[in-house]
C-alpha cells in the first residue's frame, strides 16, 4: 500500500522525466515542470483531494509528451489515467475546434477534472503576464484570457474558491493587458 507522500512524489518524478526536454513558451523558457507544479499547488491549497492533485501533476503528460493512457494506468491507477484523459484535449482536432470542445464539454466533466481545468488556466494566465511568449500579441493574449474565462465559467461550481482565485488572476492580468483605462 502506497502512502500519500509516495503517490505524489512518484507522480512528480514521472512528470519531471517526461517533461525533461520541454520548456515553457515564455521568454525565460522556464522548465516545463514549473507549470504542473504550480497547478498541483493551486489544487492542494484550494482543498482538492489527492486524486485531483496527482492528476494535476500529470495533466499534460499525454497531451504534450509520448505518455499513453495505458502507461499511466500501469504506473499509477486506471482512475488516474481516466482523470488525466478527461482533461486531455483531442489533438487530432484543429485548434479552434479543440478550444470550443473544451468549453462545451466542461459542464459535463467531473468535479476533479473541472478543478484541474481551473488551476491549469490560472497558471497559464499568470505565465502570459509574468513570462509572455515573445511572439504573442496583446490581442492574442486577451483572446486567451477570454476563452479561459468562458471555460472557467463552466467549471466554477466545482470549487468556488478556486474560481475566485482565477477571477482575481483574470482581473489583474486584464488590467495589465488593457493598460490604464481613461477616466
Ligand atoms: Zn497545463
Amino acid at each position: 500500500m502506497q502512502t500519500d507522500v509516495q503517490r505524489l512524489t512518484k507522480a512528480f518524478f514521472f512528470a519531471a522525466q517526461k517533461h525533461t526536454d520541454q520548456r515553457r513558451k515564455g521568454a525565460r523558457a522556464e522548465p516545463y515542470l514549473n507549470h504542473p507544479a504550480e497547478v498541483a499547488e493551486l489544487l492542494a491549497s484550494h482543498g482538492c483531494d489527492i486524486d485531483t492533485v496527482e492528476a494535476g501533476i500529470l495533466h499534460d503528460t499525454v497531451e504534450d509528451t509520448d505518455t499513453t493512457p495505458e502507461e499511466l494506468a500501469s504506473v499509477f491507477r486506471q482512475s488516474t489515467a481516466d482523470l488525466v484523459m478527461e482533461v486531455t484535449d483531442n489533438t487530432a482536432l484543429p485548434r479552434a475546434e479543440r478550444k470550443r470542445m473544451q468549453i462545451e464539454t466542461a459542464p459535463h466533466k467531473s468535479d476533479r477534472a473541472r478543478n484541474i481545468k481551473m488551476a491549469d488556466r490560472t497558471s497559464n494566465l499568470r505565465s502570459i503576464i509574468n513570462s509572455p511568449a515573445p511572439h504573442w500579441t496583446t490581442e492574442r493574449k486577451i483572446a486567451y484570457f477570454d476563452e479561459s474565462r468562458q471555460l472557467v465559467d463552466n467549471c466554477r461550481s466545482a470549487n468556488p474558491a478556486l474560481a475566485e482565485t482565477f477571477d482575481r488572476t483574470y482581473a489583474w492580468g486584464m488590467s495589465i493587458l488593457k493598460g490604464p483605462t481613461a477616466p
